[in-house]
């Protein structure tokens, strides 16, 4: 009798394209069939970090996932439970003799897939994992003395050193495994048919590809050239717009990376953001423990005020400042907010209000398309200044001035705060008083609880920043 034909499972998870896929290109090579999965883990969907706009934009992305498969020969089968038990069960019913997965640092996936690693040894599959969500892994880029680097200046020198990986091409052909899986579940069904709470007219359309002509039109813009300087103003269109398309692996960020080699300042400093996002994952393996304390430990102890109020104001954009509003508004709308705006508001929690980082990061996590366990601690962490940073003193922004300096003629207010519509130019970032809400907080004084909140023993208590 011949010997059965190797079949493979592709365990889709945060890496959902067919090009520049590491993981499906390696089945292909090993298997003679494969068969693509995705399992909906209620422990992600309902969990710590549940969030419609993200399952929203994940359904979507799936289904445009299983449409290229269909046009290569294959389909997406998506299946509910636990990765523990759902992908040793998929491959005991199909015969897989080995699963392909790339490789996820966050410290739920490692103990996720720790798990269903083990639970296929005992049935003797192997699952392997490899290169896919990041530009270079954490063994990659390590000080000469072998240890992680915790500041990133010279970790960028590092990671800029190493070469790309090749990008892997998109297979013309997926040969799929015939078997089937009786308690495969449609897309849209599995994830609890989603809603997001955004408004739909201005959330980015999810799926690879639009997000490989988001990438195309970025690549070769004039935008990318001005980055350097444009980045930080809140009233242009002045950044790429990848965020929840490296989130969800939609486009790979080795091919971003080689999609904007250009010289020049603009994608240099581009890519050197890329480099933050990993960065930020590499820490975050390096140190489990950074999902929940500070990476400055000596910080983890601020006393943080408890007032649900001031928190409730942040939230729904009633803070009376108005580019705090704008941003936390722009953030409910359309399920994104700009770079700058984010640093901005979460200073203003962490500082102006006094409100532990964690209660931030988890309304960004509720309600970012891009939220990302790793980068949204980092970024929480870092303007919160109880993170990696290479200052010494606590950033308190003012919001005030951060307004004028980076949307200075007030266009970006005046788009989400209908109510200051009526103010022309800057003046809107200082509405005079009883034209807008009262503000939750006056800047001196509360700059002054923060630097005292922040000194502890090692610590200066001087501000920087504008
Ligand atoms: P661009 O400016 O075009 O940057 C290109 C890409 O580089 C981004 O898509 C992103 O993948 C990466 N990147 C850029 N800046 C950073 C950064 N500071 N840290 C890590 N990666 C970066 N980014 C997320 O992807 N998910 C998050 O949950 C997240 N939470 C944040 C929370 C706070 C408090 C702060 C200050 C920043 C956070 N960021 C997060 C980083 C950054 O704000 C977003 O990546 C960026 O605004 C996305 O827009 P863009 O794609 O147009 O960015």
């Amino acid at each position: 009798m011949a010997a059965a034909k190797p079949i493979a499972i592709v365990w889709f998870r945060r890496d959902l394209r067919l090009h520049d896929q590491p993981a499906l290109a390696h089945a292909l090579t090993v298997a003679e069939r494969v068969l693509p999965l995705f399992v909906v883990d209620p422990a992600v969907v309902h969990g710590r970090w549940h969030s419609p706009n993200r399952l929203w934009h994940l359904a979507r992305s799936l289904e445009r996932l299983d449409e290229g498969l269909r046009e290569r020969g294959a389909s997406l089968v998506t299946v509910v439970g636990r990765p523990a038990d759902e992908v040793p069960r998929v491959a005991a019913a199909i015969g897989a003799s080995m699963v392909a997965a790339s490789r996820d640092l966050s410290p739920y996936g490692r103990a996720r897939d720790d798990a269903v690693r083990g639970a296929l040894r005992a049935a003797g599959v192997e699952l392997r994992t490899g290169r896919g969500l990041l530009v270079h892994e954490p063994e990659d880029i390590r000080r000469e003395d072998g240890g992680s680097y915790r500041v990133f200046s010279p970790f960028h020198r590092a990671w800029q050193a190493r070469e790309l990986r090749p990008v892997v091409d998109t297979p013309g052909a997926v040969p799929m495994a015939s078997l089937t899986v009786p308690w495969a579940r449609p897309i849209d069904a599995a994830l609890g048919h989603p809603v997001p709470t955004a408004d739909p007219e201005l959330l980015l359309e999810p799926g690879e590809p639009a997000a490989r002509r988001r990438l195309a039109a970025w690549a070769g813009s004039e935008t990318l050239q001005a980055y350097a300087s444009g980045r930080d103003r809140l009233d242009l269109e002045g950044t790429s717009r990848l965020s929840q398309d490296l989130r969800w692996g939609t486009l790979s960020p080795v091919e971003v990376m080689a999609a904007c080699d250009g010289a020049g300042t603009g994608p240099a400093r581009f890519r050197s953001e890329i480099a933050w996002r990993d960065f930020f994952a590499h820490l975050l393996w390096h140190d489990p423990t950074l999902a929940r304390r500070s990476f400055r430990r000596e910080l983890d102890g601020v006393a943080w005020q408890d007032d649900p109020g001031a928190a409730k104001a942040w939230t729904e954009g009633r803070t009376g400042y108005p580019v705090v509003d704008a941003a936390m508004r722009q953030l409910r709308a359309t399920g994104w907010m700009h770079n700058r705006a984010r640093m901005i508001v979460a200073s203003f929690l962490t500082k102006h209000l006094g409100v532990d980082w964690r209660v931030g990061e988890t309304h960004f996590m509720e309600h970012l398309v891009d939220g990302d366990p790793a980068s949204n601690t980092g970024g929480w962490q870092w303007s919160a200044s109880v993170g990696a940073d290479a200052q010494p003193y606590i950033r308190i922004l003012n919001p005030t001035l951060q307004g004028i300096r980076h949307d200075p003629q007030g266009d970006y207010v005046r788009r989400w705060v209908p109510e200051l519509r009526g103010i022309d130019g800057p003046a809107v970032h200082e509405p005079l008083e009883g034209v807008y809400i009262p503000r939750v907080v006056d800047h001196g004084p509360a700059r002054q609880r923060a630097l005292e909140a922040y000194r502890t023993p090692g610590r200066d208590g001087h501000e920087g920043g504008g």
